[in-house]
């Protein structure tokens, strides 16, 4: 009897052990696309609330040590690195049960670092902490060697978010005007001369290329993503907001979702060339991670916009969106989209499977689209009519 209470009570320990967990609370979007405070409870992390698990290791900049949530002070802190972690959670999730991605399965452990304002260099790691810091954004690291001779120890994929920091725009900027930022993200969907949103907002505050640096608005991304990151500026900052720019994107969930679909995507299109193909697969997935209707309809409105023949007729296919200067996302995201329009349920792992075919330096008109078309030949219910959709939107869109 005395051993098997004690059987009983070893059982007690190692199940309060394995399930430790931690409650916190996170920041998330609610169904009308507006961020929310959520309390959750994450699993596979001790009760000290240490960020480590087998798929991530969120840290604060430089450091290796995983932050412990119970330690910090800071209300927003806390809130930052939990939300961190709860997004990228969710995009994994996605690349392995909706993608049923293979190469996501076997990834080792990334870590995270908050707060970092160091340019990155492919053999040291970190540039030199005096090196032009960066602010207001995020960027996905591909693992380096090292330099043992430096004292450099090698590295695995990382994701970086940058320390949010204002930015006053030249004098007519946007004056605490929430509707005017709206605006412009409209006005530069229905236009057509402008190619690329960040020579727009450029162009619009007369910027020169590094205070278009400092703004963060030198993202790259579709304005559907990128105007879901200012919306949200102004929850977490309020009236701050408006006055200048500052992009504060560890918060932003599909600028989470956006970095990690870079890694799910880099056994084919690779980490160190970010091209208009690569950023419009990114936000392709980070759109459907992100799952919001409001988000769907916007990249849908563009992608018909394109198609209608008449009206905008020139913001079709144009030879300029290929190179990044011009890039323009949405055209790509558009181009993706329309094999959503075929068939949601299945968009998910046919556009992951294109990247097979696909590479850093591939084309929109010539690769893109035709790797789509035979991906159709394996993943569409009936791959000739799903062709010939295709071809005819393709058609439509100037390709
Ligand atoms: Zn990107």
């Amino acid at each position: 009897m005395i051993i098997q209470c004690s059987k009983l009570l070893v059982l007690l320990l190692i199940t309060q052990f394995s399930f430790a967990a931690f409650k916190t609370t996170v920041l998330t979007r609610n169904k009308e696309m507006d961020l929310v405070k959520k309390e959750v409870v994450f699993k596979d992390i001790d009760n000290l609330g240490k960020l480590e698990d087998k798929s991530f290791k969120i840290v604060r900049a430089k450091s290796e040590k995983p932050i412990i949530l119970s330690e910090l002070n800071d209300d927003l802190e806390k809130m930052r690195a939990a939300s961190v972690y709860f997004h990228l959670k969710k995009a994994k999730k996605y690349f392995l049960d909706v993608v049923k991605s293979k190469y996501v399965s076997e990834l080792g452990q990334i870590t995270i670092r908050l707060g970092i304002t160091n340019q990155f260099n492919s053999i040291g790691h970190f540039a030199h902490d005096n090196l032009a810091p960066e602010y207001n954004n995020a960027l996905s690291i591909p693992p380096g060697e090292g330099r043992a001779r430096f004292g450099i120890d090698p590295w695995q994929h990382e994701i970086w978010f940058r320390p949010a920091k204002e930015v006053n725009l030249p004098s007519e900027g946007l004056k605490n005007d929430f509707e005017q930022t709206a605006a412009l993200f409209s006005e530069f969907r229905t236009q057509s001369r402008f190619a690329n949103f960040q020579r727009f907002v450029a162009d619009l505050f007369l910027l020169s290329g590094d205070e278009l640096v400092d703004s963060g608005l030198s993202i790259l991304g579709s304005t559907a993503i990128i105007e879901a990151s200012f919306i949200a500026m102004k929850h977490i900052y309020g009236l701050l907001q408006g006055k200048s720019y500052l992009l504060d994107t560890s918060f932003i969930p599909e600028i989470v979702y956006h970095e990690f679909a870079h890694i799910a995507l880099s056994d084919k299109l690779t980490l160190s060339h970010s091209s208009p193909v690569n950023e419009g697969m990114a936000d392709f997935f980070a759109a459907s991670i992100a799952n919001s209707s409001t988000l769907a309809d916007k990249v849908k409105d563009y992608a018909k916009r394109v198609r209608e023949k008449d009206a905008f007729r020139e913001q079709t296919y144009q030879s300029g969106f290929e190179s990044n200067a011009y890039a323009n996302i949405d055209f790509v995201l558009g181009v993706l989209w329309q094999v959503r329009e075929l068939d949601e349920q299945k968009s998910h792992s046919y556009i992951y499977n294109i990247r097979n075919n696909l590479t850093s330096s591939s084309n929109i008109r010539g690769d893109l689209v035709k790797s789509i078309l035979k991906e159709c030949r394996r993943s569409c219910k009936s791959p000739l009519s799903g062709r010939i959709k295709l071809l005819n939107a393709y058609h439509e869109m100037g390709l």
